[in-house]
């Protein structure tokens, strides 16, 4: 496998997603935005997404280790590794994931929350996997925050409403996953199989690549796939920024932030 990626963050503040791949393996994850709030933890979510990142990575580098087990083993390890922080905290820093990993023929899949996992199958078709049961949850909270333009004090004090609510179910068993502190999100990701000669290729990519075909509506997942084949991850990045700059303040496309952290790994055989 052929992994080529990038990630590039969606304003000033640091890149809360990350990335990484191997000739087996691709991942990636979306830290979760904490709108300003407490976390309980001292690190922040950089830290907390580059940790989990590597040691997902290492934890999967064991092929009879499977996808769940390796993201629980890395959330054991990545907990004990800041036990002075409050863990308990609903605010602790979480993540989606994101992992494609390539077994001889065989590719197996992991998504936990909104990353998709998206497959170019060599009859022309694509395939998206995601989790999207974070939509379920609060939907007046989060027409609140989109009934604003970014950038106002509406829209910041609304979305802090919504983070705040979202805590309160978040990895409950009335709420959604995510990869926080606790290993038993792990149980709850969507995984699967694809045969390798089914694929043409892959793609494993946050949010903030795939709203471009999902929210903004700007592009097919054919068009994604011709980019990312001709001119790469990159490109397709400045593509999705491009979209934004013209629509600064979400008039058109209301959403939490102008610009979110973009991220995109592409497989290729
Ligand atoms: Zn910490």
């Amino acid at each position: 496998m052929r992994v080529c990626f990038d990630s590039l963050a969606g304003g000033a503040n640091p890149n809360e997603d990350w990335v990484g791949g191997s000739p087996d393996l691709a991942v990636v994850l979306d830290g979760l935005s904490t709108a300003g709030l407490s976390t309980g933890c001292r690190h922040g979510v950089p830290w907390f997404v580059a940790h989990l990142g590597g040691h997902l990575m290492a934890a999967l580098a064991e092929p009879s280790v499977t996808l769940p087990d390796g993201l629980a083993a890395a959330l054991e390890r990545v907990a004990a590794l800041h036990p002075e922080c409050d863990l308990a905290d609903p605010g602790t820093p979480s993540a989606t994931v994101a992992v494609l990993r390539q077994r001889h023929a065989v590719l197996d899949y992991l998504v936990l929350a909104d990353s998709p996992v998206v497959f170019e199958g060599t009859d022309g078709g694509h395939t998206v996997i995601t989790d999207l049961r974070v939509d379920d949850v609060l939907p007046e909270l989060r027409t609140e925050v989109e009934s604003y333009e970014t950038h106002t004090p509406g829209h910041r004090e609304a979305l802090q409403r919504l983070v705040l609510a979202q805590r309160q179910v978040r990895n409950t068993p009335d709420g959604y996953w995510v990869a926080g502190a606790n290993p038993e999100a792990a149980r709850h990701c969507l995984t699967g199989s694809a045969k390798l000669s089914d694929v043409r290729s892959a793609a494993v990519m946050s949010d903030g690549v795939s709203r471009l075909v999902t929210e903004y509506g700007m592009a097919t997942w054919e068009d994604i796939f011709a980019t990312l084949r001709t001119d790469g991850p990159r490109r397709l990045i400045e593509t999705v920024r491009k979209t934004e700059a013209t629509d600064p303040t979400g008039r058109r496309w209301p959403r939490y932030k102008s610009g979110d952290d973009a991220t995109v790994a592409y497989c290729q055989w």
